[in-house]
């Protein structure tokens, strides 16, 4: 028996989801999406992010073990398949006590706190002796993990999904029950997963308003500082951000950022960058060479990305629309990366037991 499945949307979530599916030779696939890798738009969070593992999800919730369950299987890509764009960097971590209410400080909270749940995935975690720690600083730590030139990484898995047997077509839909015409084969769709990311907040038949932005400011550098840095929060603002890293294969250094809960602008704020930059040459001077500041950077370009955050965080679940079986994975904020094999797990499960159903309605 073979399975009809579409799956609507052709970033991180949706790509990692058709991965999966399309490992299965009874599933034929079809991916439809507004925006593809190669695409840069406000719509398509999935070409902005860094992207990098820096779990964020609180010990014991769903967030943690999307988080704990994606590490493997992004660590087995790095190992094995260096065409992948991802490759394993050193990192340091930076926690401010100050920055615990603000809204940077609260997203960071699990990734900054002296011992995270993570320590024991990610590879030579160790605390960096306070003797070592800038004044201000409570507590440090380093470890490796990885970074994802995601100008690569998303073409791979297009091209892993299409080796499978997977069909990708551009399509723009107004309600998700009509991606379900649009298989293909010509029939009918048996499941249609919905990874719209913040469009989910518009798209007719899920139309969730707890879907909204934190705008995501940066700025790409030819200069590379060796690890990857993150701090708790910034002295400019609470929803303003400090992170540095270089993606593999040539993509540049990502220079961040903010995390501006409800700003919808695609514009980059010129003054924003500047900030950027300079907390950056702030924290690691080995950015530019000795006695430069921003003129030291030699930049590629300027990009803002709004992050799918959903109020009571990330939806995977079935549901039924117009006589159509979905099954949603969007809302990922932050974590899209991160997160994306686990999220995409626990999506197949739910798939796996509409076909079962469906085996079973026809015997
Ligand atoms: P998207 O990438 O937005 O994709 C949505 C897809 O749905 C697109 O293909 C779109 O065209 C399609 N679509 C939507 N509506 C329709 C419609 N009506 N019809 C047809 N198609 C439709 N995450 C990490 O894990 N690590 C990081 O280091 C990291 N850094 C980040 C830095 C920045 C600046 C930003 C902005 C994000 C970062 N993220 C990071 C978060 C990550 O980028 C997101 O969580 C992730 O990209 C969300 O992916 P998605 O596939 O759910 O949504």
């Amino acid at each position: 028996m073979t399975n009809n499945i579409v799956v609507l949307g052709a970033g991180v979530s949706g790509l990692t989801t058709a991965y999966l599916l399309s490992q299965d030779p009874s599933n034929k696939i079809t991916v439809l999406a507004k925006h593809m890798p190669g695409d840069y738009d406000i719509e398509y969070a999935s070409p902005w992010a860094g992207a990098n593992y820096m779990p964020v999800g609180k010990e014991g919730s769903a967030h943690h073990k999307w988080e704990l369950d994606t590490w493997p299987a992004l660590k087995e890509i790095t190992d094995k398949y260096p065409e992948a764009g991802i490759h394993f960097r050193g990192t340091l971590i930076y926690n401010r006590k100050k920055d615990q209410e603000t809204d940077t400080g609260k997203w960071f909270s699990e990734l900054t706190q002296p011992n995270p749940w993570y320590k024991d995935v990610v590879l030579d975690f160790k605390s960096i002796p306070s003797d070592q720690l800038a004044p201000g600083v409570d507590n440090g730590q380093e470890f490796t993990s990885v970074c994802i030139n995601t100008a690569v990484y998303l073409p791979w898995l297009v091209g892993q999904c299409v080796k499978n047997g997977a069909v990708f077509k551009r399509a723009v839909f107004k309600h998700i029950a009509d991606a379900a015409n649009a298989h293909h084969t010509g029939e009918k769709a048996d499941v249609v997963i919905n990874c719209t990311g913040l469009s989910s907040k518009t798209l007719g038949g899920v139309v969730d308003d707890k879907m909204y932005p934190a705008r995501g400011q940066i700025v790409v550098v030819r200069n590379d500082p060796g690890p990857m840095m993150s701090t708790s929060g910034t002295d400019d603002g609470e929803d303003e951000a400090l992170y540095i890293m270089t993606r593999a294969a040539g993509g540049g250094t990502i220079l961040g950022g903010s995390y501006q809960k409800h700003n919808w602008s695609g514009i980059p704020d010129m003054n924003l960058a500047n900030r950027i930059m300079k907390r950056c040459i702030d924290i690691c001077p080995s950015l530019v060479k000795e006695g430069q500041g921003i003129e030291g950077l030699d930049i590629i370009r300027h990009g803002v990305g709004l992050r799918p955050l959903r109020e009571g965080g990330t939806r995977i679940e079935k549901d039924k629309v117009d006589g159509v079986a979905i099954v949603h994975n969007y809302g990922h904020g932050g974590f899209g990366y991160q997160a994306s094999f686990g999220c995409a797990y626990s999506a197949v499960s739910l798939v796996k037991e509409i076909l079962q159903n469906k085996s079973r309605a026809k015997l």
